[in-house]
């Protein structure tokens, strides 16, 4: 996928990072600074008049892929639902420089952090690994700490990512239409750090939303925001009825496998779950 022109201007973009990250807040996956957004520019877009301050700095890795696109992202001790009442105050923009390997970070005088989100590692690997592998001009990445998911992470027999997935998208049909290769699961790794960087790229190759054990999701789209936000719902609502059904001591019956298949043939789903 690529965003065809007429491309959205960087206004419609900072308020859709706002709308997502209000979403996030409201089901309540973004608890006080928890959560971040970030989204990968490909095209030409002039940021110097909301963002007028710049200054260089060296990439956590590098991003070869990257050189020249703008990555807009959130800003450390942030809070998701704040964005939207001033997306520059709590957003920075980094312009990946011709080495690939430093950037200059542009920000707002009202500018409201220190750094950019302590997982921008993961975002800038993310973003990084997705355009060298599909060329597309536009992705959007979230992290957020929806409660289900994460709790069902605690729970040892739900760290099988097979079986997490078969689970999970037996309770609603659009479930596996949103998630057809299902929901990466990564042992815990602690957070920011490069084994986590690492994996969580290999795991985004293979899925559109990947769970942190005991700490959150990732999700991404190349198409919008909204979709990499739809697909944490899609994922914490199938979470939460997990949840249901383990507390009411699993009455449920779910959808049958039977079931799960004339969805799948419905909808021609590509899926190897079912
Ligand atoms: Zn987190």
């Amino acid at each position: 996928m690529a965003i065809k022109e007429p491309f959205p201007e960087l206004d419609e973009i900072l308020a859709s990072i706002g709308e997502g990250g209000q979403r996030i807040a409201t089901i309540d996956a973004a608890e006080g600074a928890a959560g971040n957004i970030s989204v990968c520019i490909g095209w030409p877009i002039e940021i110097r008049r909301r963002f007028p301050v710049a200054e260089e700095i060296r990439l956590p890795q590098p991003a070869p892929h990257l050189v020249g696109h703008h990555v807009v992202v959130t800003g450390s001790g942030r809070r998701l639902r704040d964005i939207t009442a001033d997306p520059a105050a709590n957003l920075g923009v980094v312009r990946i420089g011709d080495d690939g390997e430093t950037g200059t970070l542009l920000t707002s005088p009202r500018r409201l952090f220190e750094r950019l989100t302590s997982e921008w590692n993961s975002h800038l690997a993310v973003h990084d690994d997705t355009v060298a592998r599909t060329g597309t001009n536009f992705h959007a990445v979230v992290h957020a700490q929806p409660p289900h998911l994460t709790y069902l992470s605690h729970v040892p027999a739900y760290r099988d990512e097979e079986r997490f997935s078969r689970r999970l998208l037996r309770w609603e049909p659009e479930t596996i239409v949103n998630l057809p290769a299902g929901i990466g699961v990564l042992p815990f790794m602690v957070p920011g750090s490069q084994a986590l960087m690492e994996a969580n790229v290999e795991s985004l190759r293979r899925h559109r939303i990947v769970l942190w054990s005991k700490h959150g999701v990732m999700s991404r789209s190349d198409v919008s925001v909204r979709r990499a936000v739809d697909r944490i719902e899609y994922a914490e609502t199938a979470a939460r009825y997990e949840y249901m059904d383990l507390v009411n001591g699993e009455r449920a019956e779910g959808l049958t496998l039977d079931e799960m298949r004339a969805v799948v043939e419905a909808f021609d789903v590509k899926t190897t779950l079912v």
